[in-house]
């Protein structure tokens, strides 16, 4: 694919980016924010939805709950991984205890659920808290451009 569909963090707005500028922290057409940022972006459910329709890049969101202690331990691993991958797949978390609609409509039965998304379709999930190996070596398998990449 030589060009991506992404939506401003900042104003929603939906972007056109080329392939080639994915990893050159393109800007925002409509309010210049940076469209793919280093930290994971916090959505809520009706977020989740115009991503998982109009985005290109692969997702993979964090279903997580704030009084959930293995959630909180993978946090910073979790957070860390976003700057590593930016620009290759986007990286999200969803808090199911504010937004509970949304995560029984996903099916989480359990937290932390990672699920991965490409082109608006389930992928892969995860269950349970994962390492900083463990998450990486499961977000290599999830790259578009295949495993060693990142
Ligand atoms: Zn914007």
């Amino acid at each position: 694919m030589s060009e991506h569909f992404l939506i401003c963090p900042a104003c929603s707005a939906k972007n056109r980016v080329p392939q080639s500028r994915l990893q050159q922290a393109p800007l925002c057409g409509k309010c210049k924010a940076y469209v793919i940022t280093d930290e994971p972006l916090t959505l809520t459910g009706a977020q989740l939805d115009r991503l998982l329709a109009n985005e290109t890049l692969p997702l993979v969101v964090d279903f997580w709950a704030p009084w959930c202690g293995p959630c909180l331990q993978m946090a910073p691993v979790f957070g860390a991984a976003a700057a590593d991958v930016a620009g290759l797949l986007r990286l999200a978390k969803l808090d199911t205890e504010a937004h509970q609609a949304a995560a029984s409509r996903f099916g989480i039965r359990s937290i932390p659920t990672l699920i991965a998304f490409n082109q608006g379709k389930e992928i892969s999930r995860q269950s349970g808290a994962l390492s900083a190996g463990q998450l990486r070596q499961w977000l290599e398998s999830l790259s578009p451009s295949g495993r060693g990449t990142l």
